[in-house]
């Protein structure tokens, strides 16, 4: 019988009030029942939020720095656990295992972060424009925030959004993707362990149309840190609206390589590698166009396709694995659907196509790795989010043309150039548009200190990681102190 997890809600590990289950299964065997999970309801995350409220009223008096330090002890336990916690990523989505250590190590990164912070969330002191009289402008918290993620980044993304909510001082309710709910059991596991008080944190299994639906509509919700897909971003948008919500928005991606004439070839090759295949093309930040200058275009092509041709599919936990599946079949469909569309196009598929089913790959949902070259800018896939292991390829005349190839997309999160042109790489700094920008390196890559965070559709102009976030997470205010024992109009008495 496959291990069964519950919600947590108010510190208390409880089953959906529907009594309704679902299985969490493993991409590279599909007959493999990772856990069981609630399938909850809009009466589970009701209990939740009201869990969540009645905890932020103590939650919002403990000092930042003991905040902190269960953050710190957060960080210790997810160091301890972190081989554990790796493996059941992969088993449960597939990545190859090196890919979920660095996931997992994301969560640890994030959480000695906030740790620190606990000891600035810094404010500001300002001259007041009248005598005797002090001015300051403090964060406080928030309340409720709703957390909805996505199963690609099991780990580093729910840390990303919880720890810097929880250190703020808001309490949480959690939705994560329902093709990663263990790792998501886990960490809040773990981050009870560490002496978070019941009903800070609060998670609630399920699906996005009923679950996340809930949250994003609920009266008693304040905040929602949401990554996914733009579509449902914008129907989160649309249904946070009544109550005006604080929303956070990280969407999709259709990121871009450039490769210059005078580019390091060997170096840009292991970029577009890393950023194409790594975590089977499925990251936000996955290099899906690679844009290569006309000089270099074909010997460029051909080392690519000769390198891809070598990529070794399997089950991530093997050590012989350098591409692990598609997460479901729904995702695999989707890449086998845009193949059809680039081939109907009339580019060229010059490296895989297909999906991969010998021998144990049968038992998963592998696709090749697969490439199209002659990719013209106006073809769809060129343009749309795939979510896989597709690359496609596309010719530049000179650098200004790289760059408006790179800009013609809507969403705008990661690039990457490959140059040895000081001139040029610093042009591409100020002209690309996007949320990163990588030089000499791929597109993937983002450190937890960091801003992240997309332009365009990508987002809604939020930023996650480092300092940024604590602005999402908190909010200003300005205090004034008179200590002139008068009372003293400001812009009147004064002028
Ligand atoms: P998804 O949008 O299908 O689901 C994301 C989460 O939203 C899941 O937990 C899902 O259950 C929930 N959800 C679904 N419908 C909902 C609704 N109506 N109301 C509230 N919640 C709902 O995305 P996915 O397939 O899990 O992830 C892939 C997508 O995520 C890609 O588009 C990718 O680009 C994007 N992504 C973006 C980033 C980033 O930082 N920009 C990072 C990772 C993934
Ligand atoms: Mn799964």
């Amino acid at each position: 019988m496959a291990q069964h997890y519950k919600n947590l809600i108010n510190g208390k590990w409880v089953d959906s009030k529907s009594g309704r289950t679902f299985e969490s299964r493993n991409p590279a065997n599909w007959n493999e029942v990772v856990a069981t999970f609630p399938k909850s309801t809009k009466e589970d995350v009701d209990d939740a939020v009201k869990a969540a409220r009645a905890a932020f009223e103590k939650w919002r008096l403990v000092p930042a720095p003991k905040r902190g330090d269960i953050m710190r002890k957060i960080g210790d336990l997810l160091v301890a656990k972190k081989e554990e916690l790796a493996r059941e990523m992969t088993r449960e989505m597939g990545k190859v295992i090196t890919e979920t250590r660095g996931d997992v190590q994301e969560g640890i990164d994030t959480a000695y972060y906030a740790a620190t912070e606990g000891r600035r969330l810094f404010g500001n002191t300002v001259p007041s424009e009248l005598p005797n009289k002090f001015a300051m402008a403090i964060r406080v918290p928030i309340g409720v925030a709703g957390i909805i993620t996505p199963w690609n980044f099991p780990m580093a993304i729910p840390t990303w959004k919880m720890f810097p909510a929880i250190l703020s001082g808001n309490t949480v309710v959690f939705k994560p993707a329902s093709d990663t709910p263990k790792l998501a059991a886990m960490l809040v596991e773990i981050m009870m362990e560490a002496g978070l008080p019941e009903g800070v944190v609060n998670i609630v299994h399920g699906g996005g149309g009923e679950v996340g639906n809930a949250i994003t509509q609920h009266r008693d919700v304040d905040l929602i840190s949401f990554t996914g897909s733009t579509a449902i971003g914008k129907q989160i948008t649309k249904d946070s609206a009544d109550t005006l919500k604080r929303v956070s928005l990280e969407l999709g991606g259709k990121n871009a390589q450039i490769v210059m004439d005078d580019a390091d070839l060997e170096l840009a090759l292991e970029g577009v590698l890393w950023g194409a295949f790594g975590t089977t093309g499925q990251r936000c930040t996955a290099t899906s166009r690679l844009i290569l200058h006309d000089k270099i275009y074909d010997k460029f092509l051909s080392m690519l396709v000769d390198r891809t041709n070598k990529l070794r599919l399997g089950d991530g936990l093997l050590p012989t694995s350098d591409v692990g599946p598609c997460v479901n079949e729904s995702q695999r469909s989707t890449v086998e659907e845009y193949v059809k569309i680039g081939v109907e196009e009339g580019a060229k598929l010059v490296a895989g196509g297909k999906r991969a089913a010998d021998g144990d790959l049968a038992k998963g949902w592998f696709h090749q790795p697969t490439i199209f070259s002659d990719v013209t800018r106006e073809m769809r896939i060129a343009k749309e989010e795939i979510f896989g292991p597709v690359l496609s390829v596309l010719r530049a005349k000179n650098f200004e043309d790289a760059v408006t190839i790179l800009n013609n997309t809507e969403y705008g999160l990661s690039s990457s150039i490959y140059t040895q042109d000081v001139n040029n790489a610093f042009k591409a700094m100020r002209d690309i548009q996007s949320g990163i920008t990588y030089i000499n390196s791929a597109t993937i890559g983002a450190e937890a200190h960091l801003p992240f965070g997309g332009v365009k559709k990508t987002g809604n102009g939020h930023r996650e990681g480092g300092w940024t976030v604590y602005d999402f997470y908190t909010e200003w205010k300005a205090v004034y102190v008179d200590y002139s024992g008068k009372l003293q109009r400001a812009q009147i008495d004064n002028y």
